[in-house]
């Protein structure tokens, strides 16, 4: 099964949800299939990997909470470490921060200070390229640690929005753009 035709297949979209005129695309059907669940895990870890299959990334960072899903078994694929990005106030030791803007208002985001070393490389993972806003926070929290951002994968890529620009200059792997 290839991973572009489980998520056209197995991913729901949500008229009005969580507000009016958002269309949510809800990936709860696609981690109850278990055929479509690998293949998009699988699709995901080669972007940790070069052209021989051998890995490029010391870890794997996942922003909670739907990043976590997939990050962690894309971490296992690789055989790296998973690393949790967080809301505020959820992380128990030391945590660097960052902050950024909302459609309403801001949110915090915080990784553990000694959850990277500096020099590490990091493949991050998420469920969708919005507005590039978490990805962004993201990018800045591995860079506060003194690692880098080699690569960025999602599942799906908003066109309308213009997450890619946000982001900037990271490699990014989008599994279908919607
Ligand atoms: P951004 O910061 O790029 O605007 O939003 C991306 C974050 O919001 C991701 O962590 C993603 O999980 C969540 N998100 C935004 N829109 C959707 C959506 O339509 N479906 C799902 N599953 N997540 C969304």
């Amino acid at each position: 099964l290839a991973a572009e035709e489980a998520l056209g297949r197995l991913v729901r979209d949500v008229p009005d949800f969580p507000q009016p005129g958002i269309v949510f695309k809800d990936i709860t059907p696609l981690l109850a299939d278990p055929e479509g669940f690998r293949a998009v895990v699988a699709a995901l870890a080669e972007a940790g990997r070069d052209a021989d299959g051998r890995p490029v990334v010391d870890k794997v960072v996942g922003m909670e909470a739907r990043g976590f899903i997939f990050a962690a078994p894309v971490a296992l694929a690789l055989g790296v470490g998973f690393v949790p990005v967080r809301k505020a106030g959820k992380l128990p030791g030391e945590t660097h921060a960052v902050s950024y803007a909302l459609e309403y208002g801001e949110a915090v985001l915080e990784v553990h200070g000694d959850g990277l070393v500096p020099g590490e490389r990091v493949l991050v993972i998420d469920d969708v390229l919005a507005t590039g806003g978490t990805a962004r926070a993201t990018v800045e929290l591995v860079g506060a640690c003194g690692a880098t951002v080699t690569g960025m994968a999602f599942l799906m890529e908003l066109s309308f929005l213009p997450g890619r620009a946000t982001v900037g200059d990271v490699p990014l792997t989008v599994l279908t753009v919607v």
